[in-house]
């Protein structure tokens, strides 16, 4: 019932507010066509700040789009505003991008949030992602059992080694099944690629043998 509900009051905010573009505006879709064929794609010579020699379990890091223009604001839409639904266009450019650019894996496990900023946000917005692609993908989405225990402060201004410090235990492997192989994490929008290092670090000490970063975005000069 508060399904059908949600989805009566989503029809009709539809007609009130119809989508549009958070490109160019116009109406039709949150994203359309030609300003999703123009996002800029994230140039692969950008290397992260990862530990030297990378763990061999962390088997790669890629990064679809540059963190700008129309694709900053639609993460910006979707992380800060709430607009949930703008999960969907992007997820679907993730899922084009896998497609293109297969990774295998035998589940997706999105970067948790830590409950505090999970409650005051009210979703996950990577889980979110994770959500469309393991439906169009078929792989598995995996929630909830690789959780964040500390709100880790914000990486800006720190150096590396500062950065491995703050996210030192941070995240915590709760699963009772055994972990899978092969995992992709998934991250909206990556930065220095610590908190994807740490993460890495977990999933590995649970049993996971090969895990393959992917991120919507990230700053091209975010350092
Ligand atoms: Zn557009």
């Amino acid at each position: 019932m508060a399904g059908a509900l949600q989805q009566l009051t989503d029809n009709l905010l539809g007609l009130l507010f119809p989508d549009r573009c958070i490109g160019c505006r116009r109406v039709g879709a949150l994203l359309c066509r030609a300003c999703a064929a123009q996002l800029p794609r994230y140039p692969a010579q950008v290397l992260l700040s990862l530990p030297v020699p990378v763990p061999p379990y962390l088997r790669e890091v890629r990064v679809v789009y540059t963190y700008q223009g129309a694709l900053r604001q639609a993460v910006h839409a979707l992380k800060y505003e709430g607009q949930r639904r703008m999960a969907l266009p992007l997820g679907a450019l993730l899922t084009a991008y896998l497609h293109e650019q297969p990774m295998p894996a035998d589940a997706i496990i999105p970067v948790p949030l830590h409950t505090h900023r999970l409650r005051q946000r009210g979703f996950n917005q990577s889980a979110l992602l994770g959500r469309v692609l393991a439906d169009r993908t078929n792989i598995p989405l995996l929630t909830g059992q690789l959780a964040r225990l500390r709100d880790t402060p914000s990486q800006v201004g720190l150096n590396m080694w500062q950065r491995q410090t703050n996210m030192h235990a941070a995240f915590v492997w709760r699963g009772v099944a055994a972990a899978p192989a092969r995992v992709v994490l998934l991250d909206d929008v990556l930065t220095t690629g610590a908190t994807a290092h740490a993460c890495a670090e977990v999933l590995h000490a649970a049993g996971v043998r090969e895990v393959r970063v992917l991120a919507l975005a990230r700053s091209v000069l975010s350092e």
